[in-house]
């Protein structure tokens, strides 16, 4: 044990609702051999470019201007080469902008981080999903927003508080936790919404390209950009990525927005951390310019794979009163069991019987919701999703 009371009373006031999640620990003890584990939303470590990113490193350091270049400080804004691929990539789809539109951050986390730090003053109100990303309260939480709801992903609407908005934050294509989809009407309806009561929209979307099957629906920044003719006109800000289509630990994000508000997260990212790991942008779009697409097209099919196993094993094993979500893309599933019941109390038993999801709780700002539980299926293999299930099902049988 650490003895903190040296430096306890000396934490800024920030930081006094900021907390370690006692269910992190317990999903610790789900990485223990021999427990299935449902909780992270982790990308399958066979699909990460390994070969084919050893040899892009080596290329690009074998080159002596390359090799200086990707080892040295860089711009804060991003490579501007990445810069012009993300423009490139959103104006295929539909989407007008310039590079300046973009700034290439650590990771989308990152832009979550910034745009809390510059856009919530302690008191404001952020609209939300209900439940919602739980690394978006991280990183707002210690701004001091107050968290209200965006009514029901299809029912948008009713969102007048006492406060001033600082922003709606969503996840529009197969969100973290639920894996739901925000319909084309529930878009449109935000988009007026927030016209109406002049707010901004943050739309985070690092699971946009893994789709499974339905319509591809416009992205909030297409909608609000295509409507007035330009990103620069458009009150969405939005983030990508590349972890869950190249590989997490690059830690290589972006964010578009109108160009007023990417020079104020510029300076936000200068102070942070100067420029994104320049080696990983360089070797990242070198990756994105040779065959994205079919390493997208595998992970789909891996990932609906999976799906297919979760729902499946789902059918077979889950006693009645249970209901849960058939996701259309994305790595999560959500499944609510019967009022009055509570998935945190279950969490221990299940890890007992080798089995781990993270309780429904923790992605709700009030933590108020307890009879639903997050289950990502992006990690176990086929066998190990069906055993895993069956596994919860014998735990929720009692
Ligand atoms: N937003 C959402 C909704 C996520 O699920 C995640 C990753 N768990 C992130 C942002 C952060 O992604 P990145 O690795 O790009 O920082």
């Amino acid at each position: 044990m650490t003895d903190f009371t040296l430096f306890q009373p000396r934490l800024a006031s920030r930081m006094s609702g900021v907390q370690a999640s006692e269910i992190r620990e317990l999903l610790r003890v789900a990485d223990a051999p021999g427990v299935i584990s449902f909780g992270g939303g982790i990308p399958d470590p066979s699909l990460f470019p390994t070969a084919d990113m050893a040899a892009t490193v080596t290329e690009i350091l074998a080159d002596p201007a390359q090799g200086a270049r990707a080892l040295q400080y860089s711009v804060s804004e991003g490579e501007p080469e990445l810069r012009q691929w993300v423009a490139d990539r959103l104006t295929a789809q539909g989407v007008t902008c310039a590079p300046e539109n973009v700034l290439i951050t650590s990771g989308a986390q990152q832009g979550l981080d910034f745009l809390g730090r510059i856009l919530i003053d302690r008191g404001d109100e952020v609209l939300t999903e209900w439940p919602t990303y739980l690394g978006a309260l991280q990183a707002f939480g210690p701004n001091g927003p107050v968290y209200r709801p965006l009514e029901g992903h299809n029912a948008m609407g009713a969102t007048t508080g006492p406060g001033r908005k600082a922003f709606a934050y969503v996840v529009p294509d197969f969100a973290n936790p639920t894996g739901a989809t925000m319909t084309r009407a529930a878009r449109d309806r935000l988009l007026a919404l927030a016209e109406a009561e002049d707010f901004i929209v943050v739309e985070d979307n690092p699971y946009g390209a893994l789709r499974f099957e339905g319509e591809v629906l416009p992205s909030l920044l297409a909608l609000d950009a295509g409507a007035r003719g330009h990103v620069d006109a458009s009150r969405v800000v939005h983030l990508g990525s590349f972890s869950k289509i190249l590989s997490p630990g690059l830690r290589v994000g972006w964010m578009v927005a109108a160009k007023p508000l990417i020079k104020k997260l510029v300076l936000m990212k200068q102070a942070s951390d100067l420029n994104a790991p320049r080696l990983n942008q360089m070797a990242a779009l070198r990756l994105a310019q040779a065959g994205l697409d079919t390493r997208i097209a595998r992970a789909v099919e891996r990932y609906r794979g999976k799906r297919d196993a979760m729902l499946a094993a789902l059918e077979t094993a889950m006693p009645e009163g249970l209901r849960w979500n058939r996701p259309e893309g994305g790595m999560f599933l959500w499944l609510t069991l019967p009022e009055g019941m509570d998935a945190a109390a279950l969490l221990p038993k299940a890890i007992e019987a080798g089995v781990a999801f993270v309780p429904g709780a923790a992605f709700y700002p009030n933590r108020d919701v307890r009879n639903c539980m997050r289950l990502s299926y992006s990690l176990p293999s086929e066998a190990d999703i069906a055993d895993g299930i069956q596994r919860l099902g014998r735990v929720l049988r009692g």
